[in-house]
């Protein structure tokens, strides 16, 4: 800002000098207004002092931002600029364009020069691209606080949020728009990542370049899914979010102080199917530290779903790395619980004393007195014997994954917990939180991918879509004929 004031001319300076003035002057006019109605009334609470006073602000705000870039534009009129797509100098079509975005301090409006190119490669307002300005009605610092806000919740609770901190009226469907945008920006970064790392992969380069030695001494990686709806089908689809965490595997760590140590999980969530879905998590253990060489365990906890054990295996089980394959204990205490029921009958006596003891010593003894426990259970005397099969057979499939007095030795997590958090964080409470909440497939990932994100707006380039305004298509083209009203088509602001 410094050397933007540095040049500014003598004349300019007359012209900033004048609306300064005019601002002090409307300060002075709000302030000989409000203050005799103020006292004359009763003793005003703080609440409402700070309203007024934040109207006012909220004035100055709109008074000085449309002056500024105002000023900004004037100062950064080029003669011809070339046009980004071909290069050939654009031709003008007005120099006072006007436009109109909505703002930290309400809705604001100017002119600047507007351009198109004569090949038809659509229109360009370079003060636009300067600004940062997306092709949306917000401007980034609104449509930052919205997003955030939108991601949280519906997007028709946003605007009373808005409104309420900020006094700037919005809709609905503007949240949406803004929020799914962006959402799909990030989710574009996002497959371009994957898609660089598949393609490393597939020429057996080490994905991510050359990792350094700096990493985790091991990486818990799990996944999970849960049903959304889409509006296009009512039908219900299957979400999964996988979770990524660097874990310290030091002696100190044991049982009782298991989690110690974690750092901070990474999220991913997709829509995709279940075999497209592994990249994605294979791309965020990456950014974990997955292929550092101190990074020397991988253990990965599911519910006991096949298809977890099939995929992970193949996404994880690399050269110099040891695997480790965990059930989650609470499902399988929750198989327990249910064989118990099938076999004696829920909540009666047997099946309490059948499944207390067993259910107790699974953490430090693990699956082979519960294996001798259903070996030990007459089939025939069973209530309900295909539920008994299905859960025996559980048993007996993940047994291997099932060693958790070993798990707790080497201080790694034996619940799933932090998943299912994530899956309830991420997932659950925004995509799946009350009934009728219905999606678009990538609206849905689109805000799922930015509530995954630690960040979500940042990175996030307002102004990428600006810079060449889209031509609708069979339009005419702008440079031959007048330019008549087919340019306000392709305008799109
Ligand atoms: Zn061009």
């Amino acid at each position: 800002m410094i050397r933007a004031s540095q040049k500014l001319s003598k004349e300019r300076h007359t012209s900033w000098r004048e609306w300064v003035a005019g601002m002090q002057e409307k300060i002075a006019e709000w302030w000989q207004d409000t203050m005799p109605a103020c006292i004359r009334q009763e003793v005003q609470n703080l609440e409402a002092i700070e309203g007024m006073i934040d109207e006012l602000l909220q004035h100055c705000g709109q008074t000085l931002v449309t002056h500024w870039v105002t000023a900004q534009v004037a100062d950064a009129t080029e003669s011809h600029p070339p046009c980004p797509t071909c290069g050939k100098p654009l031709r003008c079509v007005s120099r006072h364009r006007s436009l109109h975005k909505t703002g930290r301090f309400g809705e604001c409006a100017w002119t600047r020069p507007y351009w198109v190119c004569g090949a038809g490669h659509g229109g360009w307002a370079p003060a636009d691209e300067a600004l940062e300005l997306g092709p949306e009605h917000l401007t980034p610092t609104l449509a930052r606080f919205v997003i955030e806000q939108a991601i949280d919740r519906p997007f028709d609770q946003v605007p009373t949020i808005v409104e309420s901190a900020w006094n700037i009226p919005i809709d609905g469907e503007t949240v949406r728009r803004i929020t799914e945008r962006v959402g799909q920006q990030a989710e574009l970064q996002e497959q371009n990542q994957i898609t660089t790392v598949a393609r490393e992969r597939e020429e057996g380069k080490t994905p991510g370049g050359n990792p350094g030695p700096e990493g985790p001494e091991a990486l818990l990686v799990s996944v999970d899914g849960a049903m959304v709806q889409f509006c296009a089908d009512h039908a219900w689809h299957e979400v999964k979010v996988g979770v990524s965490v660097p874990l310290a595997l030091s002696s100190a760590i044991g049982p009782a102080v298991r989690g110690v140590g974690m750092a901070s999980p990474d999220y991913c969530l997709g829509l995709e199917s279940r075999p497209d879905f592994w990249p994605r998590v294979y791309a965020h253990a990456l950014q974990q530290g997955l292929e550092t060489p101190s990074c020397r365990l991988v253990a990965l906890l599911g519910d006991g779903a096949d298809w977890i054990w099939r995929y992970g295996a193949e996404y994880l089980s690399l050269p110099g790395k040891t695997l480790i394959e965990i059930v989650d204990i609470y499902h399988a205490r929750e198989h327990l619980w249910a064989f118990a029921a099938a076999q004696f009958g829920p909540g009666t006596a047997a099946y309490t004393a059948w499944a207390t003891p067993l259910n107790a010593t699974l953490e430090t003894q693990g699956v082979a007195p519960i294996l001798e426990a259903l070996a030990a259970c007459p089939e025939d005397a069973a209530r309900d014997p295909a539920e008994t099969r299905t859960h025996a057979r559980y048993f007996h499939h993940q047994q291997a994954r099932m060693d958790y007095p070993r798990y707790a030795r080497m201080g790694l997590p034996i619940g799933s917990g932090i998943v299912e958090g994530a899956c309830k964080t991420v997932l659950k409470q925004r995509l799946t939180a009350g009934g009728g909440m219905q999606w678009t497939r990538k609206g849905a990932q689109a805000v799922g991918t930015l509530r995954a994100l630690h960040d979500p707006t940042s990175g996030i380039d307002f102004g990428e879509r600006n810079r060449m305004h889209e031509l609708p298509r069979g339009s005419p083209n702008p440079a031959k004929g007048a330019p008549g009203p087919g340019l306000s088509t392709f305008y799109r602001h």
